[in-house]
């Protein structure tokens, strides 16, 4: 949290490296006077920030991109240290979040610049904008499994579009949020547009009453309707990104090979807590018995730990490993078999990968989120049958399909009920700037990241300039019955035949 804030208490909390438990840092757990304060000094630069106009913005967000490339490696080794991921994780990391903040500088005055549309023919008189204008304040609350590229999305595009940002990072993962406003700070801008504040989700409720004029929430399904119901008293719009339970869907005509490659990173990659990591994988009974027996030697190589080397890292989230056991139980009650791991791949912050096969689909590992390296297999008649299972969930937010014809593939994901599909790859879509990103169902709504991820962060403005009066003027309390006469047959024969 900035020096420029008078505290008001001395409470503070620490963060770790769940690799060992060892602290970091202690960061102030800003309470509700605190948070207020930081966005009063937000508001106060809003109009600054306003005034520089789409050139000016780029300016300042190109210069704090090219400061976060720089030190790279220095923000990766801070993401490492407060999520445990192995460090090139957390440098893809980066470049992600950099490639995000860089698209939406550059493209922020071609999306949100006002433009002119048809005015049609009744108000032919009139010529017709519709301009989009920042909100004010946005309050971004960030979870912690990419502390950097998640926010990022929110904070880099409410910015472009004009916005100045209060970011409230996870408890987890403090140090990132601090490490951004810093950077920020450091370019001298003479206004406070962007800044941190530090603590727990008490910090978050105070970040959501303290009358920012927009909410852009990621984490999970739960708190976001906490989220919501106070963002209700004050009528402040949001945006939440929740969680998923992607499926995976694999065509008898897929290129197994590739699929299996892809699986397995996106079912164990970051542990397998990623909001739009593969979590279900329904496999065409062709190719289920290969898919499965290659699928197990691949994830059977993978060395979980806490080295620079490991494949992944531990559970960040300490108790969610109690989640992961409990649906592994679950499975394993129903009937679902374990072909790698099991229960016993649970030890201490790390879990060793498991594949379930066979699960019931009302078991926990099918219908709630894991956010393990824990995968389901399950075999199904065909693409079509796969769709159905996919499309069971309450989730929505991505879906990948594996096919030999990729025309298939995108009819399916025509039929896939999410925000995301990727044919032939896992998390494509994540990694494409001018793709909107966000789900559907208990996913969330509202889209970060491309064109509607900058609308996200905008109101709109529509205008009209009369340019001459009205040959047929309806809009006078001195309407001419003739007037009427003529609209009325304008009407029947624009609209009225056929
Ligand atoms: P949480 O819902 O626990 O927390 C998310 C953020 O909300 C944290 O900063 C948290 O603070 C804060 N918070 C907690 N309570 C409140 C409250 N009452 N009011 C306001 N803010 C509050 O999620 P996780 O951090 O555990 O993140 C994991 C989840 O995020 C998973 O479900 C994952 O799928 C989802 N996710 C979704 C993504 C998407 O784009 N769709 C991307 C990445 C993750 P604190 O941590 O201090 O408690």
């Amino acid at each position: 949290m900035t020096d420029q804030i008078e505290r008001t208490t001395e409470a503070t909390f620490e963060s770790l490296d769940p690799r060992t438990g060892a602290v970091l840092a202690t960061y102030p757990v800003a309470n509700s006077a605190e948070v207020e304060a930081v966005v009063a000094r937000a508001r106060s630069a809003a109009r600054w920030w306003d005034a520089q106009g789409f050139a000016g913005r780029r300016r300042w967000l190109l210069e704090y991109k090219s400061a976060i490339a720089r030190d790279a490696a220095d923000l990766a080794a801070v993401i490492a240290a407060e999520t445990g991921k192995p460090s090139e994780d957390s440098l893809l990391e980066v470049m992600l979040g950099v490639e995000h903040l860089d698209w939406s500088a550059r493209n922020a005055a071609t999306t949100l610049r006002q433009r002119k549309v048809g005015s049609g023919l009744l108000a032919i008189n009139q010529k017709a904008y519709v301009g989009y204008r920042p909100f004010g304040v946005v309050g971004v609350i960030g979870p912690w499994n990419y502390p950097l590229y998640t926010p990022m999305g929110s904070i880099a595009y409410a910015l472009a579009a004009g916005n100045t940002v209060v970011f409230k990072p996870s408890e987890l993962t403090p140090g990132v949020g601090v490490w951004l406003a810093e950077k920020w700070a450091s370019l001298a801008c003479p206004h406070p547009v962007f800044q941190t504040v530090t603590g727990d989700g008490s910090t978050g409720t105070a970040l959501v009453e303290s009358g920012v004029d927009k909410i852009a929430f990621t984490g999970s399904t739960a708190t976001a309707k906490k989220v919501m119901a106070t963002c209700a008293t004050t009528l402040t719009p949001l945006i939440a990104e929740c969680g998923g339970k992607d499926a995976m869907l694999v065509d008898s005509d897929a290129d197994i090979g590739a699929a299996v490659e892809f699986a397995t990173f996106g079912a164990m990659g970051n542990a397998g807590q990623t909001c739009a990591g593969v979590e279900r994988i329904y496999v065409a009974a062709p190719v289920y018995d290969r898919f499965v027996s290659e699928f197990t030697t691949a994830v059977k190589a993978l060395r979980p730990g806490g080295t620079t080397t490991s494949s992944y890292g531990p559970m960040t989230m300490a108790r969610q490993s109690e989640i992961v056991r409990g649906q592994i139980e679950d499975a394993l009650a129903r009937g679902g078999k374990a072909v790698v791991g099991g229960l016993d791949s649970l030890h201490g912050p790390y879990i060793d990968p498991v594949i379930l096969t066979e699960v019931p689909e009302e078991s926990t590992a099918i219908t709630e989120e894991t956010f393990g390296p824990t995968v389901v297999v399950n075999k199904v008649r065909d693409l079509d049958e796969g769709i159905e299972r996919a499309n069971a969930s309450k989730y929505g937010l991505g879906a990948s399909v594996f096919t030999g014809d990729t025309a298939a593939g995108r009819r399916a994901a025509e039929k896939l009920d999410c925000g995301m599909v990727t044919v032939n790859s896992v998390l494509g879509f994540a990694g494409v700037p001018a793709l909107p990103f966000g789900g559907t169902g208990d996913s969330g709504f509202g889209r970060i990241h491309g064109a509607d991820g900058l609308r996200e962060f905008s109101t709109v403005k529509s205008l009209t300039v009369q340019s001459f009066a009205a040959p047929v003027n309806l809009l006078t309390m001195r309407r001419k019955a003739r007037n009427m006469k003529l609209s009325v047959l304008a009407l029947k024969l624009r609209h009225g035949r056929g």
